[in-house]
C-alpha cells in the first residue's frame, strides 16, 4: 500500500524537514502489522515527493489473530494492498511529529500553506466515489478518482469498491496528514484495532478544528467509531463544544433578539423583492435557519429552483416541516447532481467549506448569518461563497451596531447572545469592498428598516454582483456615508 505526498515550488525542500525523514535514505520501521518504509522518489529544486509504503505481513498477522471460523480469510484478504487503518497507525507512529506540527529546524514551515498532491493507491470506499467526494471536497480538496474493475478479464462483473485517489489542495502538511489519519479508515469502514474511549480523544484531537462544521461530520464520526452510537453521540458533543460554533444549541430560540419581529419580516421582504428585480431564478439561502425566507421564495413563481442550506440539522427539520416537504433526508449520499425536477430542496452544509452543491446559482443569500461566525472565519466564508460557489449575486444582511443604541443597548452590547460580532457601517463597507475587489464583484450597501437620522437603519444589506470578465471595475455606490 502506497501513500505519496508531493509538493512543488520554492519551499518544497521543507517537506523532508516537516516529515523528519531524510530525503537521501530509504528508511524502514517495524510495525505491528509488518514494516513501514519511507522514501523519496523525487527531491530536486522544483518538487519533492515523499512516499510511505506499508508492507503488511498477513502471515504474521494471522498467527497473532486466529480466526477459526474463517481460516483462509486471515491469509487471503485485501489488507496488504489497500489504504486502511494500518496507514493511520503508520502515520501516527512514524510521522507523529509532523502531525503535531512541530519542526525544530524549520519552524516557519509548519504553518506554510503549500500546494500538495496526495496519491493513495487503492482506497476501499464503501459508498463509492460520491461518498469520497462528499468527504474531501467540503475540506477544499480537488478529487480525482479512478475506479478499478472487479476483474479486468470479466468486465460484466462490474466495478470494485477500490479507487485510486489523487487529492490536490493548498494546505499545511500538518492539516493534510491529520485529515488522512482520520479519514482513511472512514472509507474502509473496518478498523484493525479495538475501538475504545481513547478513539474519541484521538478524533477530537486530530479533527477538532475541521470536523465540527463538516457537512458529513455525523457520517464520518459514525464510521470512525464503528457505529457505536453512544460513543458517536459523545464524540459529536465534544466536537461541537470544542468548535466555536454550536448552532445545534443556538440560544436563538430561548433568548429573544433585541430586534422587533417586524424587522425580521421586513428584511425577508426586501431580500425577496431585490432578488426578483435582479431577475434571479435559481437561488440558494445559506444559513436558512427554520426557512422563513424560503417560505416567501416558494410563493413567488419566478423562482424556479430554491435551495436552503444550514449547518444545523435541527433547524432544517423545522424548515422541512414548515415547508411541508414530503421528502427530507439528511443522508451521507446527498451529494452529486441535484435531483432534477425538485423545486425546493434542503441540505446540510457549512458556508465555511467549499461545496459544489451550492455552486453556480443566480443568487446566494446570507440573511443574518455572518454575525454568527467567528470574525476570523468571515473571510473563509467569502472565499467559499464569492470565490468558489460564485453566484451572479450575493445578498448579505447583518446588524448595524451603531443602531443598537436605539434598542437601549449599552455600547459594545450585541443584539443577540449568539452574535460573535456586529459591525458599524464603516466596518461593513470596508469588508464588503475588500472582498468584492478580491473576487471580482461590484457591491452596493443599503439600509433596511426604519432609519435613525444619525445612526442609520437597523439592518445593513450588501448586494454583490459579479463583474463580467474584461469589464472595467465600475465605481460601486458604497461609500462611507451609505444610508445603512
Ligand atoms: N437566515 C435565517 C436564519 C438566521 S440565524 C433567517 O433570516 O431567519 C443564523 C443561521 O445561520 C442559523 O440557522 C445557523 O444554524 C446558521 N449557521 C451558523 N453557522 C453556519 C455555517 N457555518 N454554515 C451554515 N449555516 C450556519
Amino acid at each position: 500500500m502506497l501513500l505519496s505526498i508531493e509538493t512543488r515550488g520554492p519551499h518544497s525542500d521543507e517537506l523532508s524537514y516537516l516529515l523528519h525523514k531524510r530525503p537521501d535514505r530509504f528508511q524502514s520501521f517495524d510495525a505491528s502489522f509488518g514494516k513501514v518504509h519511507v522514501f523519496y522518489p523525487r527531491c530536486d529544486d522544483n518538487a519533492v515527493e515523499a512516499c510511505v509504503m506499508l508492507d503488511v505481513d498477513p502471515v504474521a498477522m494471522a498467527r497473532k489473530h486466529r480466526d477459526d471460523n474463517s481460516p483462509l480469510a486471515a491469509y487471503v484478504n485485501d489488507r496488504p494492498f489497500v489504504a486502511s487503518s494500518f496507514l493511520s497507525t503508520a502515520l501516527s507512529a512514524n510521522l507523529g511529529t509532523a502531525m503535531a506540527g512541530r519542526c525544530h529546524d524549520r519552524p516557519a514551515a509548519v504553518d506554510r500553506v503549500r500546494p500538495l498532491a496526495v496519491r493513495l493507491q487503492c482506497v476501499p470506499v464503501r459508498g463509492g466515489e460520491a461518498f469520497l467526494r462528499g468527504v474531501f471536497e467540503p475540506l477544499g480538496y480537488e478529487v480525482e478518482a479512478i475506479t478499478h474493475a472487479l476483474d479486468p478479464a470479466f468486465p460484466a462483473w462490474g466495478e470494485s469498491a477500490y479507487l485510486t485517489v489523487t487529492l490536490r489542495i493548498d494546505a499545511t502538511v500538518r492539516d493534510v496528514l491529520r485529515q488522512l489519519y482520520v479519514l482513511v479508515p472512514v472509507f474502509d469502514n473496518a478498523k484493525h484495532y479495538f475501538i475504545g474511549e481513547a478513539e474519541i480523544e484521538k478524533l477530537v484531537e486530530k479533527a477538532g478544528d475541521w470536523l465540527a462544521s463538516h457537512p458529513m461530520k455525523a457520517a464520518i464520526s459514525r464510521r470512525y467509531l464503528r457505529h457505536q452510537s453512544g460513543m458517536v453521540r459523545r464524540a459529536l458533543g465534544r466536537l461541537e463544544n470544542d468548535a466555536e460554533e454550536s448552532p445545534e444549541d443556538s440560544p436563538r430560540d430561548v433568548e429573544p433578539s433585541a430586534e422587533t419581529p417586524r424587522l425580521h419580516d421586513q428584511r425577508h421582504a426586501v431580500v425577496v423583492d431585490r432578488l426578483k428585480r435582479l431577475g434571479v431564478r435559481r437561488v440558494v439561502d445559506l444559513g436558512c435557519g427554520d426557512g422563513k425566507l424560503l417560505r416567501r421564495l416558494v410563493k413567488e413563481p419566478s423562482f424556479s429552483e430554491i435551495v436552503g442550506m444550514d449547518v444545523s440539522v435541527r433547524s432544517l427539520e423545522i424548515a422541512a416541516r414548515r415547508l411541508r416537504l414530503e421528502r427530507f433526508e439528511v443522508t451521507e449520499f446527498r451529494f452529486g447532481e441535484p435531483d432534477a425536477g425538485t423545486r425546493v430542496r434542503l441540505m446540510q452544509g457549512s458556508v465555511l467549506y467549499r461545496d459544489r452543491r451550492v455552486a453556480g446559482f443566480d443568487a446566494a443569500c446570507l440573511v443574518e448569518v455572518i454575525e454568527h461566525l467567528q470574525p476570523r472565519r468571515v473571510d473563509a466564508m467569502a472565499a467559499v461563497v464569492l470565490g468558489h460557489a460564485r453566484p451572479r449575486h450575493v445578498v448579505i444582511t447583518t446588524p448595524n451596531a451603531e443602531y443598537n443604541a436605539v434598542y437601549g443597548l449599552a455600547p459594545g452590547q450585541r443584539r443577540h447572545r449568539d452574535h460573535r460580532f456586529e459591525w458599524t457601517r464603516a466596518e461593513m463597507t470596508d469588508w464588503c469592498e475588500s472582498v468584492a475587489e478580491r473576487y471580482g464583484y461590484d457591491v452596493a450597501i443599503e439600509g433596511v428598516g426604519d432609519a435613525d437620522a444619525t445612526l442609520g437603519c437597523p439592518t445593513m444589506m450588501a448586494v454583490f454582483s459579479i463583474r463580467s470578465t474584461g469589464e472595467k471595475s465600475e465605481g460601486s455606490d458604497v461609500g462611507g456615508g451609505s444610508d445603512a
